[in-house]
């Protein structure tokens, strides 16, 4: 407990201090990160949690990720894409419902017909959707993945303002094992150089718990979030998706589950400590692992959370790993049960806000 009090009293974590910290297992001490973290999170970016309407708007990807469920071998899911009058109808529906902001998610494809369609459908969300409480339309966030920086540029020009590219792991001989040799480690960071060059709020973030993943791993990946200066983080534990060559690891998750629970936990807690005013995304994949994971990724020190709006009749083909929450549900609409979620543990929640990253607007 004193040298967990010393380094929390720290202006400045050393790698050291990091892996001390995510290597805490007693439950006191875990409950002093926690509430440094989230008094943290209070002093900096306040108590507000952010939406941000989650449209999964196609499956199909070019990529063959071994950990994946939406991988191109998977041939065990129907493949689609949203037409843009249902991805109209999502983004309208987040507007009206006082969400702020959206997430266009899909599987990676860099063609020109793709391209030019997340196009046109980013500008007339942007039309579409202005009113007197959103003067500018909704907030959009796209995650679909390493494309060229002409693309990168005509998304941000389209209105896209954010955007999220998971490093995964930031060991490299790592980051090889769990993709196929066509993706690089290389690539994957010349696109988030690309990203903020072109002045996106941008996002990133690791998988957590993945085979042979050291605590070292982990610190150097917190790390790397500060040397990057990432304005958000989207962390979540790995689990398992029964459709993959990863399927080879189920009892290895089976027997780690609790404590990769635990570490993405305490990984929201540190990054908080460490990256003080940046937005921090409490991930469904947390809820997979815990019914109340998503509360407590809140009370370790998140403050953005993404309701499903993928409407349900395609929601059980994007399932990038198994267990994923919110899937049978008959309502399009996540957001009332996660509101009242929120609500639940006393957060206020940022309606009608962008609810931007604070780091990125201090910068600029
Ligand atoms: S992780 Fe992304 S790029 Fe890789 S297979 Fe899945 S959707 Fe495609």
């Amino acid at each position: 407990m004193e040298k967990l009090t010393k380094i929390l009293q720290k202006d400045n974590l050393t790698k050291e201090d990091i892996v001390f910290l995510l290597s805490l297992e007693e439950p006191e001490s875990i409950e002093m990160l926690r509430s440094y973290a989230y008094n943290i999170m209070r002093a900096n970016v306040g108590e507000y949690v952010y939406l941000r309407g989650l449209i999964e708007f196609s499956n199909i990807c070019v990529n063959d990720c071994y950990y994946c469920g939406i991988r191109k071998s998977n041939r065990n899911i129907k493949r689609y894409t949203l037409e843009s009058d249902e991805i109209l109808e999502c983004a309208r529906f987040a507007a009206q419902n006082g969400y702020g902001s959206i997430v266009l998610q899909s599987g990676e494809r860099r063609d020109p017909q793709f391209i030019d369609y997340i196009c046109r459908i980013i500008e007339e969300i942007k039309s579409t959707t202005k009113s007197e409480n959103l003067p500018n339309g909704l907030g959009i966030t796209l995650c679909v993945g390493e494309q060229t920086y002409a693309t990168y540029k005509k998304f941000f020009e389209a209105g896209a303002h954010r955007y999220l590219l998971r490093i995964e792991t930031t060991n490299p001989s790592l980051f090889a094992r769990i993709h196929p040799a066509d993706i690089s480690f290389e690539k994957r960071m010349e696109c988030l150089f690309y990203l903020k060059e072109i002045g996106f709020q941008v996002g990133t973030g690791v998988m957590i718990g993945l085979p042979t993943q050291t605590v070292e791993d982990l610190a150097n990946d917190l790390w790397f979030f500060k040397e990057l200066d990432a304005d958000m983080i989207g962390m979540g534990p790995y689990i398992v998706h029964r459709d993959t060559p990863f399927n080879i690891y189920e009892k290895y998750f089976l027997e780690n589950k609790r404590k990769i629970y635990l570490m993405s936990l305490k990984m929201i807690a540190v990054a908080r400590i460490l990256l003080k005013d940046v937005n921090i995304a409490s991930t469904t994949a947390l809820q997979a692992l815990y019914p109340l994971g998503r509360e407590e990724g809140l009370r370790f020190g998140a403050n953005v959370v993404m309701p499903l709006l993928t409407p349900s009749s395609y929601r059980r083909n994007y399932i990038l790993y198994d267990g994923k929450p919110c899937v049978d549900e008959f309502t399009n609409d996540c957001g009332e049960c996660l509101i009242s979620r929120i609500e639940k543990i006393h957060r206020p929640i940022g309606f009608d806000n962008w609810g931007d990253s604070l780091h990125f607007k201090k910068k600029h």
